[in-house]
This record gives structure tokens, C-alpha cells and sequence, in this order.
């Protein structure tokens, strides 16, 4: 049985440098990792150049809500306009941050940023990768631009599973992606990962970032106690009929595994 691991969406250029080929090694493993500046986009095209064919590397660039410098736009123009391997994946992360009052007060920048690059993933029909912090009203108010996206990536979405199908019915292809929130015991993403249709959902470690407490930061690694976590509670386990016939024999988190890992597939456009 291959191990499927899909990651989707971390920060590689924030990780220590040996980090990526120190724990990835499956020939199915897929990750999308996002850059905001120059400089790191070019780290992580490095980073891709140098584990090609062991990982697939998806690359992302955006401006991120809680530092909405608009000058990356012109940046991300570019690199969609250039052809190839060289054009970003995806778009993101982008979206709305609120979390603290100095976030707040960039709500203009935000929204700037924000259109824009709404506006560019429905142009060049790439897949927007979406932060939210107190913003889900943002998705509802914008749902009709929204539908204009291939894809909607909502990663940790903070919404409560009411909240994610609504957004389906809105017409947005919306796929949710849950990390150590869950382990934290947030209400919402922990009712998400229980409740969410198969075809919705994937996961994340958003490395180094989203720790859990007494973690200083956040590993590549860690993506296996989060699909551990993820597959009890959607109740996946080995059941007596799986057991009797061996060749199907899985385990929860390889099953969760093979379900996040089409899902990543159709969310990032590779099928
Ligand atoms: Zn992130």
C-alpha cells in the first residue's frame, strides 16, 4: 500500500533547510506550499528543483491578509503571465484577516489585495488558496466572483460545517482543509472534519506555523498525527468486513490518506 500523504498548504521557505527531503520521501506524497515575496518564491522554486520526482511541489504565491503589501500583485501578474513550470499553481494565500485590532485597521489594504487577486485566479484560472480570520461574511458577500475561481481552497477554514455547505450552494467549488486546530479542540473545525462530505475536504500542517501548545513550531511530519486525528473522528477505522478480506485492508488514516489525496488532486488541477 502506498502512503499518501497530501499536504495542503505549509510554508517551506519558513522550514529549515533539510527539512522537506529529511521527511518526504513517498513517491506520492503532494504539497502545496505558499511564497509572498520574491525572494522566498525563488527559495522555493530552488526547493522544488532540488526533490523533483520524490515530492510533487505545488507553488503559490500571494499577499497575505495580515501583511497586505500591494506591490506583490504586480509580482504575482508576472508570474502568471510566464508560461510553464515557471507560473505559480496557485494563488494564495489570500483573504481576509481580523484577528487583532492592528489587522483591522489595514481593512482597505486587505480588501485591495484581496479583489486583486480574486480577480487574477478567475483570469488566469488558477486555484486561490484563502485565509480567513474573522471574515467568513467576506465569502458570502463575494460568493458571486467567488464562482469565477476553478477552485476555492479555504485552508483551516474557521466556519462551521453549516457554513461550508452554504458556500457550496453559493456555486463556489469550495474544498476545506483542517490542521492542528482540530488537535486543539476547536469547535468548528473539529465538527467540519466529523461532518463534511468525503468529496470536500483535505488537510494541512501549515508548517511552521499553527502549533499546538508548548510546540515552538509546526513539522512537515506532523501531517500524520493530524490525518491520525482526522480519521477517528470521522470514524474510520478497520472494520470486521475489511478485516475478513485482507487485500482490502486499510487503516483509518490510509483511508483518509486516499480520500485527501483526490481531493487535493481535483482542488489543484492536476486530474
Ligand atoms: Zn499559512
Amino acid at each position: 500500500m502506498t502512503r499518501l500523504y497530501s499536504d495542503a498548504h505549509l510554508h517551506l521557505t519558513s522550514l529549515a533547510e533539510n527539512a522537506v527531503e529529511a521527511v518526504l520521501s513517498g513517491p506520492d506524497s503532494m504539497l502545496c506550499s505558499s511564497a509572498f515575496t520574491l525572494k522566498e518564491w525563488q527559495e522555493l522554486c530552488s526547493i522544488e528543483e532540488a526533490v523533483k520526482g520524490d515530492v510533487r511541489i505545488l507553488k503559490a504565491f500571494g499577499i497575505h491578509p495580515q501583511n497586505p503589501d500591494i506591490e506583490g500583485l504586480e509580482i504575482l501578474e508576472k508570474l502568471l503571465s510566464e508560461s510553464g513550470t515557471g507560473a505559480p499553481d496557485a494563488i494564495g494565500e489570500a483573504g481576509y484577516d481580523f484577528f487583532t485590532k492592528v489587522f483591522e485597521a489595514q481593512e482597505k489594504q486587505q480588501d485591495e489585495a484581496w479583489y486583486g487577486q480574486l480577480e487574477l485566479a478567475a483570469t488566469y484560472g488558477k486555484p486561490l488558496v484563502v485565509h480567513l480570520r474573522h471574515a467568513v461574511d467576506r465569502m458570502f458577500r463575494d460568493a458571486s466572483i467567488l464562482k469565477k475561481v476553478p477552485s476555492v481552497i479555504f485552508h483551516s477554514f474557521p466556519g462551521s460545517p453549516l457554513e461550508a455547505e452554504a458556500l457550496r450552494k453559493r456555486g463556489i467549488n469550495a474544498y476545506f482543509s483542517f490542521g492542528k486546530p482540530v488537535m486543539n479542540k476547536r469547535k468548528n473545525s473539529i465538527e467540519c472534519v466529523q461532518k463534511l462530505p468525503d468529496e470536500w475536504i483535505f488537510f494541512e500542517t501549515d508548517a511552521p506555523f499553527q502549533t499546538l501548545k508548548g510546540e515552538t513550531s509546526t513539522q512537515i511530519a506532523d501531517i500524520a498525527r493530524i490525518f491520525e486525528v482526522a480519521a477517528l473522528l470521522r470514524g474510520y477505522g478497520i472494520t470486521v468486513e475489511s478485516a475478513e478480506n485482507q487485500e482490502g485492508l486499510q487503516s483509518g488514516p490510509e483511508k483518509l490518506a486516499a480520500i485527501a489525496g483526490a481531493n487535493f488532486r481535483k482542488a489543484y488541477m492536476l486530474d
